[in-house]
């Protein structure tokens, strides 16, 4: 059977096709159709040769082999030092020989392909750090994804997804109506407490255009609240757009560059439309990399930036904090001992580890640094899509281990994670190992302990 009803080489675009991948209940039938499909040997070396770039070939020919990437890896430590999982070898076993074997490789080799690339990667790109060359695997095994998207070799969960973002440029089913209705049930829910709460849609010339991840609207609306609350505090006349609201990118993830492009497009529109003076993305690491980092080469841009500036949410807070925007309470710090993620996407990738310690020099009174942080973190263990992938579990679960014990190594009692899929992450490891530390956006946190002026405040009746 070449090419199965759900598993397949074919993108997801219709509601009909998302729908019936949605109620094959974890992917069983998908996973079943996968063993069974064939490989376009052909059409994969093609797209291979239209591709893969000279710094990619170049990477994997001068790679000498010397394994000093070993220890850079949070899957080589958390698999009791396995051979397997250094980096070098597990690109040059998949990647370095789909390429050698010009594309002649069968349904088993992609499989294993397809593991290793989600299993035993979060595209965290902390090796290409350690790596003498810079060689980076994080980028490479990016990349083939996607060569294993164009031939159906995706985790199912991954196919959804970017379903989601083909239909509804969002990685979730999250309609325009359902975000605009949204946003204005929000300020129904805070407006007794913030009288005069707005969240402006499509204002034109705003000083901030905020987008969000579609987790948000759809699973955590009080995360939007809590963002307007804060923009309200800090007097910003800003706006969220109707359409072009969703920053993520999942499509990255499963390497369908299509929709990225895509996806990218539809935000950089919004910004084309209502000339904002900045764009501000919530808390969310790849959001930023979708987005800001990636985004501009997916949309053809020659500058190399978005259509207009464009900040993570931890640089906003750090800005408004600095220049007494938002006022923090010294009584309402936090006491008990903190620690923060570095999120690879935004601090590794971004740079923006100062801005992370600025921000817990106003909120924190007694901040932990995790060994390693900032830009040598390691990843929390759910990145790369990994966190969502249900075959991958037992993997994902075994590399949060290497988290678990940075985090009790700092004897902190909280962890700071202003990243989405850090902040899940951080989460399921409490729940599989009961380390007893809490987690939280920075949100929250601020709106505990900022000051807020008496006339914003509601009434007395
Ligand atoms: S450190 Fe660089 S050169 Fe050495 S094995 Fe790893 S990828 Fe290859
Ligand atoms: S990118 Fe991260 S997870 Fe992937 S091989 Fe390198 S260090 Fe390991
Ligand atoms: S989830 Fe967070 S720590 Fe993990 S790879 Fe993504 S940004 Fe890095």
């Amino acid at each position: 059977m070449p090419e199965g009803k759900l598993c397949n080489k074919q993108t997801v675009d219709t509601k009909e096709l998302l729908s019936a991948l949605l109620n094959d209940k974890s992917g069983k039938q998908y996973y079943e159709e996968m063993n069974h499909l064939d490989v376009d040997s052909k059409a994969l070396w093609g797209l291979i040769q239209k591709s893969c770039k000279s710094r990619l070939r170049t990477w994997l020919e001068i790679c000498a082999h010397c394994g000093m990437c070993a220890d850079s890896c949070f899957y080589y430590l958390a698999n009791n030092r396995d051979p397997r999982q250094v980096p070098s070898y597990k690109i040059q076993s998949t990647l370095g020989e789909l390429i050698r074997r010009k594309g002649n490789v069968d349904n088993a080799f992609m499989q294993m392909c397809m593991d290793t690339a989600y299993s035993k990667c979060s595209c965290c790109t902390r090796c290409g750090l350690y790596c003498p060359f810079g060689i980076d695997m994080g980028i490479m095994f990016g990349y083939l994804r996607g060569l294993l998207f164009s031939q159906g070799f995706t985790p199912w969960e991954m196919k959804i997804g970017t379903g989601m973002h083909r239909i509804y440029r969002a990685q979730m089913d999250v309609t325009t109506e359902d975000w605009v209705e949204t946003c204005e049930w929000m300020v129904e829910e805070y407006e007794d407490d913030w009288p005069k709460l707005t969240i402006p849609i499509d204002e034109k010339n705003a000083d901030i255009m905020y987008t969000v991840n579609a987790r948000e609207p759809k699973h955590y609306p009080d995360d939007l609240a809590e963002a307007a609350v804060l923009f309200h505090i800090a007097g910003e006349k800003w706006t969220v757009p109707s359409e072009g609201w969703e920053e993520t990118s999942l499509a990255m993830f499963a390497g369908d560059w299509a929709a990225c492009k895509m996806q990218v497009e539809h935000v950089y529109a919004a910004m084309d439309r209502l000339k904002p003076k900045r764009m501000v993305v919530t808390e969310c690491g790849h959001a930023y990399r979708a987005t800001v980092i990636e985004g501009p080469y997916w949309a053809g841009l020659k500058s190399g930036q978005p259509p207009v500036e464009s900040i993570h949410y931890v640089e906003w807070v750090a800005e408004a904090l600095r220049t007494g925007k938002l006022k923090i309470d010294p009584a309402k710090k936090i006491k008990e001992p903190v620690t923060y993620q570095d999120s690879c996407n935004y601090i590794r990738n971004a740079g923006l580890g100062d801005i992370a310690r600025e921000i817990m020099s106003y909120i924190a009174e007694d901040f932990r640094e995790m060994s390693p942080c900032r830009e040598h973190n390691f990843c929390c263990g759910g990145g790369g899509g990994l966190n969502g992938i249900g075959r991958y579990r037992q993997q994902r679960n075994i590399g949060l281990q290497v988290k678990r014990d940075q985090i009790l190594a700092t004897g902190a009692k909280m962890v700071i994670a202003p990243c989405h899929n850090c902040w899940d992450a951080i989460r399921d490891m409490e729940e599989i190992y009961h380390i007893g530390i809490k987690w939280s956006f920075l949100k929250p946190l601020l709106l505990n302990m900022v000051i807020v002026p008496d006339d914003l405040k509601p009434k007395e009746e």
